[in-house]
């Protein structure tokens, strides 16, 4: 029986960083049964429920922790699958650290519960005995409801399994070949294994839900056109896949990627294979652009594919990171080189590709809308970052697409399609929208909350 300390998170199993940044495993191993139970003790069962009121889709955090503490893991999934449908991605993947662990009341005299590290255990511990091929749901009867779902990333996907377990025929249509969106392209496997996210794929097809890979909306066919295949009701979840440059000399230079690119080539199409038939740079110094989950990933997956040198260039100090601070913690550990207070001007070049990244410093002044304070540029203070390859990973926006062969559908100034806030319905009837392509890049959990109220409104049409 494991003892846990009051005061710490009880430690999970990982890669050792010298083993890890030289191959794709999954970073963290996960708790046992006992580590679980352990863990699950440190939850103090407040009255006052903060952590509830820090998830973003409200899961009944204390409820499934209950249940762990008495050992009884199929209630505990039970309790977290009413608000989550996708338990497993979440607890590997979202930012507890500002969510529901930053409200927990440990954190006030210590670490907080490891919410996010018992929500994946629940969930693995279930989800590997389940197989959803052979395990199939009762259907309910069916509703009237014929739904396209654009788009299979978090918004899609929940919005899809919510509409079928209600009875609706749901068709989701993916631009890509396989589906999942960044938990597919973008998310690295060595956070997130993609046989979690082929499960999704399983539990969708127990649902009857039909996947139509490889077909764009917006040129395989338009909305109108769908509307007159006999779709009634439709959820736009298209994402942010649109990467930001940053405007200055040398983006065209050889050896510049977007992390989206660079993600997308080695998480989907096997770039870092030998006999890739999308092969990518393998840079020996790489500099990476950006201080978030998309710079960290890209910046971990170079270092992977062989780079001696990977750094990551931010223009504020590691207090403003906007990455998970896990993500920060493995990369550091893994050889990650920081230059904060640094904000690129140009990408030098020699014969078409790169050869160094010129850098201003930076300094921290007042602090802005976002509430970060605001790096300001030093005068004459320059230095040149040596690299081969430069990754940028300042922010993606949303497609306009949709937008462009919908003419009636509001979108902001930002791209972003504009959806109430309560039903997620657009400025067209019938067209429900949510998760990036109406927030901008967000998070998984937002993502997938926004695609389940709008299942939940479109079903209080009928
Ligand atoms: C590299 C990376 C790492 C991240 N790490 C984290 C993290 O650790 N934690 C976290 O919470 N969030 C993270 N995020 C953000 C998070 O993944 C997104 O907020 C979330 O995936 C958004 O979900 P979505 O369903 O709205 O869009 P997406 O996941 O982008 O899915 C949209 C899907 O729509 C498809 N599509 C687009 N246009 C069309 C069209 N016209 N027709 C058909 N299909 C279309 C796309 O191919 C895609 O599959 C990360 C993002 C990236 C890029």
């Amino acid at each position: 029986m494991i003892k846990a300390d009051p005061f710490k998170k009880t430690p999970i199993a990982e890669l050792a960083p010298d083993v890890r940044n030289k191959c794709f495993e999954e970073v963290v191993l996960g708790y046992t049964l006992d580590e679980a139970i352990a863990e699950s003790q440190r939850c103090l069962d407040c009255k006052q429920q903060f952590c509830v009121a820090g998830c973003p889709v409200n899961v009944d955090i204390p409820g499934f922790i209950r249940h762990i503490k008495t050992g009884d893991i199929e209630k505990a999934y039970g309790v977290l699958t009413h608000d989550n449908a996708l338990p497993a991605i979440c607890g590997r993947v979202c930012p507890q650290e500002s969510q529901c662990e930053g409200k927990c009341i440990r954190a006030k005299k210590g670490e907080s519960v490891a919410i996010g590290r018992l929500e994946r255990f629940t969930a693995d511990y279930i989800e590997k005995n389940i197989n959803f091929k052979t395990d199939k749901p009762e259907r309910p009867a069916p509703i009237g409801i014929k739904a396209a779902v654009i788009g299979s990333g978090p918004a899609g996907l929940s919005c899809a399994v919510t509409l079928a377990k209600a009875g609706a025929d749901v068709t989701i249509f993916e631009a890509l070949h396989k589906i999942g969106g960044v938990l597919t392209y973008g998310i690295p496997e060595f956070r997130l294994p993609k046989s979690i996210v082929a499960k999704e794929q399983e539990k969708l097809e127990a649902y009857d839900v039909k996947i139509k890979t490889n077909t764009l909306i917006g040129k395989s066919y338009t909305l109108d056109q769908l509307k007159a295949q006999g779709f009634n009701r439709f959820f736009i979840g298209s994402g942010a896949g649109l990467p930001s440059f940053l405007g200055i000399e040398g983006e065209n230079l050889m050896g510049v990627y977007s992390a989206n690119e660079y993600l997308t080539r080695v998480n989907l199409m096997g770039a870092f294979k030998e006999d890739a038939i999308t092969p990518i740079k393998h840079g020996k110094r790489v500099a990476v652009i950006g201080g978030g989950n998309v710079a960290m990933d890209a910046a971990r997956t170079a270092k992977r594919l062989g780079a001696e040198e990977v750094t990551i260039v931010y223009r504020r100090s590691m207090n403003e990171l906007p990455a998970r601070l896990e993500e920060v913690h493995h990369a550091e550990e893994e050889g990650i080189l920081f230059k904060t207070l640094h904000g690129p001007i140009e990408i030098l070049g020699e014969k078409s590709a790169v050869a160094g990244l010129k850098c201003q410093m930076m300094r921290l002044s007042e602090k802005d809308a976002s509430g970060r304070q605001r790096p300001v540029p030093i005068d004459d203070a320059y230095i040149t970052v040596d690299c081969d390859t430069v990754i940028i990973a300042i922010g993606q926006t949303p497609n306009p697409l949709i937008p462009m062969t919908m003419k009636a559908l509001d979108t902001t100034p930002k791209g972003c399609i504009v959806a109430d806030d309560d039903t997620m319905e657009t400025s067209v009837s019938g067209v429900y929208a949510g998760g990036d392509a109406v927030t901008g890049a967000a998070t998984v959990i937002k993502a997938m909350g926004a695609g389940k109220q709008a299942a939940e409104n479109m079903l209080k049409t009928l």
